[in-house]
């Protein structure tokens, strides 16, 4: 009689428990989760491209058991079989995690390193889960009115705009993911904390470290603001609501933090990582486009040696060869590379100035229409590069033995005086856009001429 009313007593408890967590609705979403998982999938190809992701057995596999730990105690109800879930680790030091629709998560080395506890770093991740299993990366889109799958493309074309020479690509990619996918709204946060403090409890873990590692991010925050703040914004009283949900919660047997504390050393022990502002000035490292990444070629204002007569063909990544003279260094960013000369590329005020040289890139075009497509990516480098205007414009050429459109664009100089940048665009066979920017001081138009002529009747496409 005893040991029976012992057990009423513990059922009645875990039907209290069960009943006093917050019951979270997730908000109204017109794609499938199959499209959340394609979504999800095509946009983390993208990120595993641009971002310096960690490939350490022993780190990779700490953020794969603690990822399977969370997953495995996510309520069931939300926990679709479709979702496919990974987690990385990225090379950066900002303090800052997101994930992607239908489960690629992306943690930073800086987030794992600002963690006082495995509970802190199991926090953020739960919050990032939550945001997978309540599904809204599409729950705005769903908002978002006009916005179809497919449409993500033409957003992050759309996109290219701001930014300087070169970074046009990469920021257009971000701005795309920032906007569709990873801003979300305040009430959604709220979600996200309610539904992740439930995956910690659940996991061992105490919610209040969650409520931890948001100060520390805030904290973060008054020294230059981490980005996680800008897709993550705080609906007020963060600390407290959690902290209200965690007295609700029965937190299960914690787990050793002996894997969390290895990988700590683990971290300490690799070379200092790069914040993503030093990486967007210096173009990314992942980019497989040939040349050495990013950089600069000296120092701005410093002399320039006129173009070698000697000259070299180089690769340009798959998708095309060029010939440049001899005494130019080819430098990759994202989608694009730059030949310059010595002292042709390089900080001046703050920002990345191209003076002199060559750049080869590719930006996304939804249009599959070359006049649109390169009136986009002039409206972007006009918009992009403060007094650049637009000189002369539109005249048919060839480029790659294809039907090309050159355009002619004056603007400051980073030397004084006013720089001449000519644009040739030609279509890919796969509608995005192929361009070949040549720029270079008017007065030294004389010198560079027969060179950037030169540089452009070589280049040679291999996407045909
Ligand atoms: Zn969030």
């Amino acid at each position: 009689m005893k040991l029976l009313s012992r057990l009423v007593i513990v059922i009645t408890l875990t039907a209290t428990t069960v009943a006093a967590q917050t019951k979270v609705t997730p908000p109204k979403n017109k794609y499938t989760p199959e499209q959340d998982v394609q979504i999800g999938r095509e946009a983390a190809a993208e990120v595993r491209q641009q971002y310096p992701i960690i490939n350490d057995d022993q780190i990779n596999g700490y953020l794969d058991r603690l990822g399977a730990r969370l997953v495995e105690a996510a309520p069931r109800e939300l926990n679709n079989p479709v979702f496919q879930y990974s987690f990385s680790p990225v090379n950066l030091k900002d303090i800052n995690a997101f994930a992607l629709p239908g489960g690629p998560m992306f943690v930073n080395r800086g987030m794992m390193e600002a963690a006082q506890t495995e509970g802190e770093v199991a926090g953020v991740m739960s919050h990032e889960l939550a945001h997978v299993l309540l599904r809204h990366g599409t729950a705005n889109a769903t908002k978002a009115q006009g916005f179809q799958i497919g449409a993500l493309a033409g957003a992050i074309a759309g996109a290219v705009i701001g930014g300087g020479w070169g970074q046009v690509i990469q920021q257009g990619s971000q701005f795309g993911l920032g906007t569709w996918l990873m801003k979300y709204s305040r009430e959604y946060e709220k979600q996200a904390d309610l539904v992740g403090a439930q995956i910690m409890a659940r996991a061992g873990y105490d919610p209040r470290d969650l409520a931890n590692m948001f100060e520390t991010i805030q904290r973060q925050g008054r020294n230059g603001g981490p980005e996680w703040l800008s897709s993550h914004p705080n609906p007020g009283n963060r600390t407290q609501y959690i902290t209200q949900e965690a007295s609700q919660l029965a937190i299960g047997p914690r787990p050793s933090q002996q894997r969390f504390l290895q990988t700590k050393t683990r971290l300490s022990q690799m070379g200092p990582a790069r914040t993503m502002a030093e990486i967007e000035r210096n173009g990314t490292v992942g980019g497989n486009t040939g040349g050495r990444p990013g950089g600069s070629a000296g120092r701005i204002g410093d002399n320039v040696p006129a173009p070698s007569r000697q000259y070299r063909t180089v690769q340009g990544g798959q998708l095309f060869t060029v010939t440049i003279p001899s005494n130019w260094q080819a430098l990759s960013a994202n989608n694009s590379i730059k030949y310059v000369p010595a002292n042709g590329y390089g900080d001046f005020n703050g920002q990345r100035a191209l003076t002199h040289g060559v750049e080869a890139g590719v930006a996304r075009a939804s249009s599959g229409n070359l006049d649109q497509a390169t009136q986009t990516l002039i409206d972007g480098f006009v918009r992009g590069n403060n007094g650049m205007r637009v000189a002369g414009g539109g005249a048919s050429s060839q480029l790659a033995g294809c039907r090309a459109i050159v355009t002619s664009l004056q603007g400051p100089s980073a030397l004084g005086g006013v720089e001449r940048v000519d644009v040739h665009t030609t279509l890919l066979s796969n509608g995005d856009l192929f361009y070949v920017v040549t720029v270079a001081p008017e007065q030294e138009v004389g010198v560079y001429g027969e060179a950037f002529d030169r540089v452009v009747r070589s280049v040679k496409l291999n996407d045909r």
